[in-house]
């Protein structure tokens, strides 16, 4: 069953420039999907159209069957827990520790009072202990996110993810800011995800060898148009 489905989606940016053009592509449940393309190609908007971060001109975006155009209020907060987001910045809380960043996973990106005055299930906190179990990371559960290196801030991230439980995980650009061998290891873990919960995964990667060896499957996208879907066992560098 297809949990995503982009149907002749076209952005339209006020300055006239189409930030998508007319794109459609189908993602299956438990696949893992590189999105590739140049700086400017439209791929950060295909991700903030996906997760309603901005509304689309034209075409529509199903997720599990869902018109995502027509959730408000409370719905729409609903559905934007189910889509986890990991991001080139980590977009960790620095102050707060390792595990309290994980357990913010539970409830959204952003910590609430409960969060705050640490209040979690002993459900919740032994997930926490088995997410960075699975990335490796437990060691830091009581050190300050802002005593990490990168990579071990976008492992942490993951693991935040996998608290979330999301239905769909959008990852921008996870390993843009990190050295290759450090980069290899956080797409480690990314992948790892998946197998391990059949979670679906959009991945957006500037480098292609990366797409090559970890995706089932890349996307490539230029000037807002898909100019490329195939399996990435069928795909070379050269396409
Ligand atoms: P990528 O993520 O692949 O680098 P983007 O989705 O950021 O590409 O951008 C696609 C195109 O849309 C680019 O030409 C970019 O300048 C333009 N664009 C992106 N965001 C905006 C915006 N908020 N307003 C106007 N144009 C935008
Ligand atoms: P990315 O490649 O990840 O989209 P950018 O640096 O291109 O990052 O964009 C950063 C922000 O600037 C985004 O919020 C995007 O919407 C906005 N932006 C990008 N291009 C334009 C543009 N041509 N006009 C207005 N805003 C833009």
């Amino acid at each position: 069953s297809d949990i995503l489905q982009v149907n002749h989606v076209t952005k339209l940016y006020p300055n006239g420039i189409k930030g998508l053009d007319d794109i459609s592509f189908n993602v299956k449940r438990g696949e893992f999907i590189a999105v590739v393309g140049l700086s400017g190609a439209g791929k950060s908007t295909l991700f903030r159209s996906i997760n309603r971060m901005q509304d689309i001109t034209n075409g529509e975006i199903f997720i599990n069957g869902t018109d995502i155009s027509k959730l408000k209020g409370k719905e729409l907060r609903h559905f934007r827990r189910k889509i986890g987001m990991i991001f080139q910045s980590f977009n960790l809380v620095n102050r707060l520790t390792v595990q309290k960043n994980v357990l913010s996973g539970r409830v959204g990106y952003y910590p609430t009072w409960k969060t705050i005055l640490g209040l979690y299930s002993k459900e919740d906190k032994e997930k926490a202990v088995r997410s960075l179990d699975h990335v490796n990371m437990l060691k830091k559960l009581y050190d300050r996110a802002d005593s990490l290196s990168g990579g071990q801030m976008q492992r942490v991230a993951i693991a935040r993810t996998m608290m979330q439980e999301p239905d769909l995980v959008l990852a921008d650009e996870p390993v843009a800011s990190l050295d290759p061998k450090t980069s290899e290891g956080v797409m480690k873990d990314l992948r790892n995800l998946n197998v391990k919960d059949h979670d679906t995964v959009l991945v957006n990667l500037h480098s292609i060898d990366l797409a090559l060896e970890f995706a089932d499957r890349i996307i490539g996208i230029r000037d807002g148009k898909l100019v490329f879907d195939k399996a990435a066992a069928q795909s070379t560098p050269d396409d």
